[in-house]
């Protein structure tokens, strides 16, 4: 016999269970680790919340599972470091706030700083739109989240190896030359 106050819902399926049960016994799943929507990553998959891992598990095929053992995060490898490209491409942008004031004597560095922001962009960039669209295949297969990542991924990474060395690349022949 139990009362309300010495059971609890199990944060996996809902049944109620004892306060001091370690496992759940209709879904099978330990209390003792920590809950899906307690990591602090999660804020954007709100929707997502009600699913239970039961439920994630049944939507996975065999090649998710290959996935999921490889990256062993609920959301991608790809999308996070998408985002982590995508706001790294968009750092070379402060280099052109040294362009305000061009003098004779910096001429040559001024160039040097944003060849030097093209390459890095190029390779951030180049990352971020790589890993964005790959994040976003993954999403698309059912086996990932971070959607918000992979856009900053790409939108980052056209921002980064697309617009920004046309931009330098137009400056310097315009206001430093060759
Ligand atoms: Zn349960």
């Amino acid at each position: 016999m139990s009362s309300a106050s010495d059971t609890k819902p199990c944060p996996f399926c809902g049944e109620r269970i004892k306060v001091t049960a370690v496992k759940c016994r209709f879904c099978g799943e330990f209390l003792n680790k920590p809950l899906p929507q307690a990591l602090p990553e999660d804020e954007e998959d709100a929707g997502y919340e009600g699913e239970t891992p039961a439920a994630r598990r049944k939507q996975g095929d065999g090649s998710e599972q290959v996935l999921m053992w490889i990256l062993p995060v609920k959301r991608s490898f790809f999308a996070i470091m998408a985002g982590y490209m995508g706001l790294l491409a968009l750092l070379p942008y402060a280099f052109v706030f040294y362009a305000i004031f061009p003098s004779e004597a910096r001429r040559d560095t001024l160039r040097t700083v944003l060849y030097l922001g093209v390459g890095l962009n190029l390779l951030f960039g180049l990352l971020g739109l790589v890993l964005g669209v790959g994040g976003i295949v993954l999403i698309m297969k059912g086996a990932k989240k971070g959607l918000p990542r992979c856009i900053v991924g790409i939108v980052g990474g056209m921002l980064g190896a697309v617009i920004y060395p046309i931009v330098v690349v137009n400056f310097i022949n315009r206001f430093i030359g060759p």
